[in-house]
Formats: C-alpha cells, structure tokens, sequence
C-alpha cells in the first residue's frame, strides 16, 4: 500500500492527526470533488436537472456497494444513515408475544432501544447471549439458546465500543440452521474488513457512509438478501417505495429500494458511491491487514505507557482501540488531545450498556486508526499522553 500517496489524496491528513476514523473518517479528494461538484452543478442548471445528468454516477453507487458486499445492486437500498437502514428491515419484521429476539451484550444502543420498543410494542421479548471468555459473542452460547421461538438474531458486527470483530459467519451458520433470519449491524466493519454477505451468511447488513468507508455525512445503505425482500413490509412507504395503482390500491416495489423514500441527499449519494470504489480501488484485503496491523502496534505502544490501560477485547480485533488513563478522564484526554490537532473520541456506557456494566467501565477512549494513519501519528499520540 502506498501510504504516502494516499495520505496526499487525502486533504485532512495535512492538518490533524486523525484517529476518529470509527467516527467519521477522512474523506479522500475525489469524494470530496464528486459531492462539492454535483451541489455546484444543482446550484447552476436545477436539482432535478442535475440528478438526470448524474444519473449513470447515483446508479453506480449501487453497484460499487453490490461489488464491496458481494450481492447485486437490487438489494441495496440507499439511506440517510446505518440507524434509518437498520431500522427500515428492523420494523419490518414480523413479531408476536412470546417471540425472541437474539442479540449481543455488545449491541449498539439505537438498536437495542428499538427492541425494546418492538418488545413492548408486540409482546415480543430481547435477549442478549453471553459473550465467550475472550469476550465476542458465544457461539455455543447462541446454539444452547435457539428454539422455535426465535425469529430474528441480531448482532453488531463491530462493536462502537472496543476493537473486538464478532464471529458473524458462525452466528450466521446457526441462524441459518434454524431458518431464521440474521441481521447484521456492520456500521463499524464495511470500508475496514472484508465484508462479503455470503461469507458473513447475514440476510440483512446495515452500515454507514461517513465511517471506516470515507464517504460524506449524511448517508447509509442497507443489503436485504433478496430471497427476503418481498416478505418484509416496510415500516414506511412513499411513492417511490410503492406504486399508487388504484384509488384505493398500491403495489410495493420489488427490489431493495422499497426502503428508500423518493427524496435524498444526491451529492451525497455520489460521493458514497466514489468511496466505495475509492475503497474497492485501494483492495479490501490489503485495507483489512493495514488496519489491523496499525491498530494492533498502537495498543502494544499504549499498553507500555504507565497507567494506561487498554480495553479491547475479542479473538479477532480490527482498527478501533480503546483505553483509559489512570490519571486523566477520557473527555479530559480528548480535550488536551485536540489541542494538539489529535483527534480521537470517547465511547460512554449509554452507547452499549450491557457491555459496558459487564466490564465495570463508565468511559472510554476511542482511537481508531485507518490505513492512512502512520506509525509515526501513532507515536505522536504516545508521546502526548505521556506528556
Ligand atoms: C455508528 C454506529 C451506528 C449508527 O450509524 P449512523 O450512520 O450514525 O446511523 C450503528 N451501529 C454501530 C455499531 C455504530 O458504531
């Protein structure tokens, strides 16, 4: 990987360190040119103008997303973030009293709030299978728990809150075993692993644009196998997600994009349809080991500082990296960070709860590294908190 030349495609890397990649990353100069350059060209010609003129481009993100998750562009729905596209096929699955759904200690907090709103809603009941002691999901756990009653499993892929990757193929093989559907939350892990639906055996992925992918705020996707895309109604539909046929009759579209609305952020559109080639360009595999590798000196480096402690866990571990400071508070290290254009952000107790009371932790930092940080950012970050 050519590091040098990426970190020169990438204008920010000229003016922070920046570690919040897990928040939102750096975005490379051609996303950064195709969004500016289609919200100039709505400026000049008109909105619905401009969207024809770009429409091979608004296409083209569908496939880039098809190809980074190995599906078909029929089974991607474009959204305004990884919550709204979750939620989208989250709502749309049948509930009653008494069903179970299945998710992870780890789970990411929008999600969970919407179990328990479902649950409440529809009688049926959440239930968060234990970790195994490296502390990922159990697997054994998860089989010891299937019964007829399950009729979702549900799991984040890359926890917001440390830099454990979840086992989704093996979670995947046993819904799969019990012909249930598998949700998989993969906001943290699209644009830094690998992340092919078939080796994953999710029937649903969620993630975000703004995150490890480098694309522009404001946009998300959603993958629905398509053998499920008919039996799941969306919560909402407009007339872009249906067609009105009758005065009294509708017919909902048939491919993925009944859960989209009509109205979108189109130069976001495009710009997350260049980061997902941008990304695909770079080579997934070689992102994934970069990453890794970078994240895995950084917590060696942390973990020689006195004091510091460093809080990931899990069998495989990825690009986030998380710990606190014995003397300082994580918004406290933030902060004096950010005085020094060193970026990196804290994840709190309310982000994953059950997580984060399990292992007693209140608070912590977050440093996430993409493969255009360098070790010598990671050394520039040591030598400032033991400064
Ligand atoms: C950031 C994050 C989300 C939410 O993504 P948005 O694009 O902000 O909606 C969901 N799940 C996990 C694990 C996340 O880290």
């Amino acid at each position: 990987m050519d590091v040098g030349r990426l970190r020169a495609d990438t204008p920010g890397c000229a003016e922070v360190v920046h570690f919040n990649n897990a928040g939102a990353a750096l975005m490379p100069r051609p996303v950064l040119d195709a969004v500016v350059g289609h919200l100039r060209l709505e400026a000049h010609i008109g909105g619905y103008e401009a969207a024809d003129a770009a429409q091979q481009a608004i296409e083209d993100t569908y496939a880039a997303l098809a190809q980074l998750l190995g599906c078909a562009p029929d089974e991607i729905a474009l959204v305004e973030n990884a919550t709204r596209a979750w939620d989208m096929a989250f709502y749309s699955i049948h509930l009653e009293p008494g069903d179970r759904i299945l998710t992870a200690r780890a789970e990411y907090a929008s999600n969970y709030i919407a179990y328990l709103q479902v649950a409440r809603r529809t009688g049926a009941r959440v239930e968060a299978i234990p970790n195994d002691p490296t502390g990922q999901v159990s697997v054994d756990g998860l089989r010891s728990m299937m019964d007829a009653r399950v009729k979702l499993v549900s799991i984040t892929h890359v926890p917001t809150n440390g830099g454990l990757v979840n086992p989704a193929a093996a979670i995947g093989q046993v819904a799969r075993e019990w012909k249930v559907p598998f949700l998989l939350d993969a906001c943290q892990s699209v644009g830094q692993l690998v992340t092919q639906v078939d080796d994953l055996q999710c029937d649903i992925l969620s993630g975000t644009g703004r995150k490890y992918l480098r694309g522009p705020r404001g946009t998300g996707f959603l993958y629905v196998r398509r053998s499920l895309i008919q039996q799941l109604e969306p919560p909402f539909l407009d007339l872009h997600a249906a067609e009105w046929t009758q005065p009294d009759q509708y017919v909902i579209r048939e491919d993925a994009r009944r859960f989209e609305a009509w109205e979108s952020n189109v130069a976001g559109k495009i710009g997350l349809g260049v980061a997902a080639r941008y990304a695909l360009d770079v080579g997934l595999d070689s992102i994934q080991q970069r990453v890794t590798d970078l994240a895995e000196h950084l917590r060696g480096e942390l973990s020689r500082l006195p004091g510091v402690s460093v809080h990931d866990r899990g069998r495989q571990r990825c690009g986030i990296v998380t710990f606190t400071m014995e003397t300082h508070s994580p918004e406290d290290i933030k902060r004096k960070l950010a005085a020094q254009q060193i970026n990196v952000t804290t994840s709190s107790r309310a982000s994953t709860m059950l997580d984060m009371d399990e292992r007693q932790l209140d608070k912590v930092v977050r440093a996430s590294v993409h493969y255009y940080n360098t070790e010598e950012e990671v050394a520039r970050l040591c030598s400032a908190l033991s400064a």
